[in-house]
């Protein structure tokens, strides 16, 4: 593992003295601290898709490779013509994609020529089948035709040695074609991020058991092991910890042979809070009180020199922390940079009153193009979690919402989901 890139012992420590940090002021934070730490390989650029770059990619040639025909018609020497309408003999042979016309073309004369066909010597015009008609073996071609009309020049689109991607970008299905198209074989590109998935609580129901009197199903793992799979990350359960620091030591060992940890529960300040216990006993930890709703403290560290998220164990607060402070921090250590997610501005199907100095993320959806939050914020409500497609991102400040007041809208589709 000591290959593994490594962030700063202190990376996570906030500034002193603040007692709620803002949102905007923890994302910051994690913006320059966060740099890649998933590793390298090299792959066939035809099954990258999914994958982030790791390296900037250029491309390997022209495309088109040649000047070649844009329709299929009949191509001739529009330079040796006079303008106006022309009266062409038309040669034998043709010249078609992937069989091209291997002689040179007689100027005053015109060849057939096939969509995606390189422009035989002689030809610099084509002119489209529709528009002409044949008489005895000529090409009757009307006035009007314009020189270079109906061909798409060599590296028109690309040329080699062009820049095509940054590092960073997660390549998609139309990367492919241009990867493909330019002539680029072969990518190197980050391996999906590991991480592991930990949910601690001695009221969690062993896994595939029936829940005892006292036990509730960990609703917990089997999200947040989806979110990263929809982040293109590569999951590791780590099942379940009980509330002790033994317990809890043993699992983030474990957890320490993928490149991150998430967990959930026992992250503030309590007796029971076990995660923060271990990452101060046996690692680094920084308490992040954040100014949000639905929060409480996050807990943040190394262990092992493994970066560590230890979020809420409320299953609301849980998914709200992962996709807007623990998705940012993982897609910068996956090599994907930082991406904010891109919200627009709708107005409110609601009415409510916020209290300044923290932000609030309401569970929502959109409705004929208005906003509407679930009835109950209760922090416990996991079917409202259910119910939303998206948050309304409250601003610190106090402030009333009335219906038509615009709001931000983030769906959930702008978190990768
Ligand atoms: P904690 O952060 O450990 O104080 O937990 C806060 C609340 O979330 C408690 O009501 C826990 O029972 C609940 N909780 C913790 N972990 C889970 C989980 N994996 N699934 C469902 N609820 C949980
Ligand atoms: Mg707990």
């Amino acid at each position: 593992m000591s290959d593994k890139a490594k962030l700063r012992d202190d990376c996570f420590a906030l500034p002193s003295g603040v007692v709620w940090t803002p949102v905007d002021a923890a994302l910051s934070h994690l913006r320059a601290e966060m740099r890649p730490v998933a590793r390298i390989e090299t792959l066939p650029a035809g099954l990258a898709a999914g994958r982030i770059l790791a390296a900037p990619v250029i491309a390997g040639r022209d495309n088109p490779p040649w000047t070649n025909a844009a329709v299929d018609g009949y191509g001739f020497d529009g330079v040796a013509c006079p303008a106006g309408s022309l009266s062409l003999p038309l040669v034998s042979g043709r010249a078609a994609a992937g069989a091209p016309f291997a002689g040179t073309l007689r100027p005053g004369s015109a060849l057939r020529i096939l969509t995606g066909a390189a422009l035989p010597l002689g030809v610099d015009t084509v002119v489209l089948e529709e528009d002409v008609t044949l008489k005895s073996g000529r090409v009757e071609i009307p006035a009007g035709w314009k020189r270079g009309a109906n061909t798409r020049p060599k590296g028109e689109d690309v040329k080699a040695d062009a820049p095509l991607f940054d590092a960073g970008r997660t390549l998609r299905a139309p990367d492919l074609a241009l990867l493909a198209a330019a002539g680029v074989a072969a990518v190197q590109v980050r391996r999906p991020l590991r991480v592991a998935v930990l949910s601690t609580g001695d009221e969690l129901a062993t896994d595939g058991a029936p829940p005892q009197a006292h036990q509730i199903p960990d609703a917990n793992r089997p999200m947040l092991l989806a979110l990263l799979r929809a982040w293109g990350m590569a999951p590791v359960d780590l099942g379940q910890a009980p509330d002790t620091e033994a317990g809890v030591a043993e699992s983030l060992d474990q957890g320490a042979r993928a490149d991150a940890i998430l967990t959930t529960g026992g992250a503030s300040a309590g007796d029971e809070d076990h995660i923060s216990r271990a990452l101060r006993q046996a690692g680094t930890l920084a308490l992040w009180r954040i100014a949000v709703k639905p929060g409480r403290p996050l807990a943040l560290g190394l262990w092992q020199g493994v970066p560590i998220f230890g979020l809420p164990g409320n299953p609301v607060a849980a998914f709200t922390c992962a996709l807007i402070f623990a998705r940012p921090a993982l897609l910068a250590l996956a090599g994907g940079g930082w991406r904010p997610a891109e919200g627009i501005t709708v107005p409110a199907a609601f009415a409510k009153t916020k209290k300044a100095g923290r932000r609030e993320f309401l569970r929502a959806r959109l409705r004929e193009g208005r906003a509407e939050v679930f009835a109950s914020e209760g922090s416990g409500r996991v079917s409202g979690l259910a119910w939303a497609e998206g948050f309304v991102e409250l601003p610190d400040d106090a402030g009333s919402v009335q219906p038509g007041d615009p709001v931000r809208y983030l769906p959930f589709r702008a978190f990768g989901l």
